[in-house]
């Protein structure tokens, strides 16, 4: 913890560098703020996700200036959508959508932090204190052996789906999800190069994509209870390819599997006294669209914008003013996700899905189309 002085104080401390966090730290780092950005997480670090940057991440990227780093860090362009199930396979073409490895692309927008002005200290664990001093935020923070605080004057939480607040409350949804995810050196068998395959059955859905240097990312979000039966990760990912009719095949039981925590959760309240969360700390719904880094990114730049002019001036306005600007951006692409998710995991809709697409694979352009539209036309 040599490179972190506990005397000075930061204008803020944003706790957590996924996509959140270093765009919420890169965007007040461009404005001149003093910006500490830290992760409990040795960087670069792997992440269970499908990595797909959809439309509306990668217009956000193009408007912060961001817009050559998934291309520049070998990420690799789309464009099919196959999804299996009930033994049926339907294909359709999408729009600008590119693949990339967590572990490249989160590094890539850390750096773009550094570059802008941000100290990056990793493998820090960040605690929030209570309200002490109505002009600042305590933050503790942990690196093994060593504990030590430092003051903001505002923290920025964007610590994914573990460790809010306490101040906070996190609500997962009955039924709720798990994520399993790995990556594999490997090309999968009856891999067609360029597409994003999904395979939905009863126990979840299982997503494979190409990342950089020929590696491939699966990801998949999983009934827990199914999990808990199953003998092995790898072997329930096998048996919901297997059962979806997929064709796709390799060792899956001999990947290094790893799991997040419930996915559908929802925190309350987004805001407090001179505290706001951001990305899947704040809400999220589980991945079916493949949308999570664009709303993590989206709510990292909004936050920075809201931020810049009201530090050191805390008005509890901006808590209000930080809900509504979440909910009007995020939460009506979290609605149409929910409704999706709902839908797809009841067998008749999923089966129905899967021929309407075989038969008019047109019928899939109007809701790329949504989601690939911008979330925030002012970014
Ligand atoms: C199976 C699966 C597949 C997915 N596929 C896609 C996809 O294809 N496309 C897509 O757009 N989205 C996808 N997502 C969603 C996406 O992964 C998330 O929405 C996104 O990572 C959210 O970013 P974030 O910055 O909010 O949090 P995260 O990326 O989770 O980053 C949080 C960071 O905070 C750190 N941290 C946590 N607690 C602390 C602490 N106390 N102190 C310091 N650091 C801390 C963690 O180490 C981590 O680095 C998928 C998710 C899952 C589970």
């Amino acid at each position: 913890m040599t490179a972190i002085n506990e005397s000075v104080r930061w204008d803020v401390v944003v706790v957590g560098a996924g996509p959140a966090g270093a765009i919420a730290a890169r965007q007040l780092g461009l404005q001149r703020k003093r910006v500490l950005l830290i992760d409990k997480a040795a960087l670069p670090r792997d992440k269970v996700c499908g990595g797909c940057l959809g439309g509306s991440a990668l217009t956000l990227l193009k408007g912060i200036g961001l817009g050559h780093i998934p291309i520049a860090c070998h990420g690799v362009p789309l464009s099919k959508f196959e999804l299996s199930s009930g033994g049926a396979t339907a294909r359709i073409a999408i729009g600008e959508r590119i693949a990339i490895s967590r572990r490249a692309f989160d590094d890539a927008l850390i750096r773009e932090a550094m570059r802008a002005g941000v100290v990056v200290c990793d493998k820090v664990q960040g605690i929030l204190q209570p309200v002490t001093d109505d002009k600042c935020r305590n933050v503790t923070l942990r690196r093994v052996g060593k504990e030590m605080n430092v003051r903001a004057d505002v923290v920025v939480v964007a610590t994914g789906l573990a460790n809010v607040p306490r101040e906070c409350v996190t609500h997962s949804t009955l039924h709720s999800l798990i994520g399993l995810g790995a990556i594999s050196d490997h090309v999968p068998y009856n891999f067609a190069p360029g597409s994003l395959h999904m395979a939905y059955g009863s126990a979840g859905y299982v997503g494979v994509t190409a990342v950089e240097r020929g590696r491939f990312g699966i990801a998949a979000a999983i009934d827990p209870s199914a999990l808990a039966a199953a003998e092995s990760p790898g072997r329930l990912v096998r048996k919901i390819l297997q059962a979806s009719g997929s064709m796709l095949a390799t060792d899956w039981e001999s990947l290094q599997w790893q799991g997040t925590p419930s996915l559908t959760r929802r925190t309350t309240p987004i805001a407090s006294h001179r505290c706001l969360l951001v990305g899947d700390a704040a809400a999220y719904v589980q991945p079916f669209t493949g949308e999570g880094i664009g709303w993590a990114m989206q709510s990292g730049a909004l936050v920075a914008s809201l931020l810049v002019g009201s530090l050191s001036q805390w008005d509890s306005a901006i808590e209000y003013r930080w809900k509504q600007l979440f909910d009007k951006t995020i939460a009506d692409r979290h609605r149409f996700c929910r409704i999706l998710c709902t839908c797809m995991r009841i067998k008749a809709v999923r089966q129905l899905a899967v021929w309407g697409l075989r038969q008019a694979p047109c019928l899939g352009e109007p809701v790329m189309r949504y989601l690939d539209r911008p979330l925030d036309r002012t970014c």
